[in-house]
């Protein structure tokens, strides 16, 4: 929907020059991640991004904060998860304010510092869904000013092409649905190469857990971003956006926003 507005606009040149930019986030801290996923970029020295809630634990945790100190980002997924209407959703996000949420991703910003010892910090909206209580809350979030960018939805159609056009709050994504061959994995990066664009990939299982592409999908994936590296930058989601915030952007005018409890 929101593609129809990243048809033409200003262009961002790459660092190593390559001709697209892919993001390979992973959300909802899940141990196939660590298990499946990270191995195989390890292996092919790519970078990527894990959106975490709090479900980490003391056997986790170590885990994670290596991740963190090699060529990963820890993202900030929020405390609980709270998502509008889903049986499996532990949290529902009806009865949330804007206050409320964006307390509960401070909260999750101070639990990732403990963990990682970063401060900037990345966010991605819990069920890519950017309104709690039947609000949108991205301009209250704006306007706290604690979090610069932010990953949204999409499918894949989702190749951002018009960089002045792109809301760093509501950066659009390929969702995965699960069941995705590598074949149409490699169809969305060769779309983004063909526009010379940015992609972002959303995951969450890896050969298990919950919308599970498969180990294998994930490795042809791999191995293809691997095989294009000249023609594919590879960083992780606060990198690419670093470098389109220098190049073109001006943040968006906060409109007037009360964040209200
Ligand atoms: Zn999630």
């Amino acid at each position: 929907m929101l593609m129809a507005l990243f048809a033409h606009g200003q262009e961002v040149h790459w660092p190593g020059g390559q001709q697209a930019a892919i993001v390979l986030t992973y959300d909802d801290a899940l141990p196939s991640q660590l298990d499946k996923a990270v191995p195989q970029l390890k292996k092919a020295g790519l970078r990527a991004t894990f959106f975490l809630t709090s479900d980490i634990d003391s056997l986790s945790i170590p885990r994670w904060r290596k991740l963190a100190h090699q060529r990963f980002e820890l993202g900030n997924h929020t405390v609980f998860h709270p998502c509008s209407g889903r049986d499996d959703n532990p949290v529902p996000s009806e009865a949330y304010t804007a206050y409320r949420i964006i307390r509960e991703i401070e909260v999750m910003d101070r639990f990732l510092f403990a963990v990682d010892g970063r401060i900037k910090r990345t966010f991605a909206y819990p069920c890519a869904e950017t309104f709690v209580g039947g609000r949108d809350y991205v301009d209250s979030l704006r306007k706290y000013k604690l979090v610069k960018y932010a990953r949204a939805g999409g499918d894949s159609s989702s190749v951002i092409t018009d960089f002045e056009q792109l809301d760093t709050l509501r950066v659009p994504s390929y969702g995965l649905e699960g069941g995705e061959s590598g074949q149409q994995l490699i169809a969305f990066v060769k779309s983004v190469e063909q526009k010379g664009g940015l992609g972002v990939i959303m995951f969450h299982g890896i050969g298990a857990d919950y919308i599970t592409v498969s180990a294998e999908a994930h490795q042809q994936l791999v191995s293809y971003l691997q095989k294009h590296q000249k023609t594919i930058w590879v960083p992780t989601f606060q990198q690419a956006m670093d470098e389109v915030y220098r190049q073109v952007k001006r943040p968006k005018a906060t409109q007037n926003v009360t964040i209200s409890k």
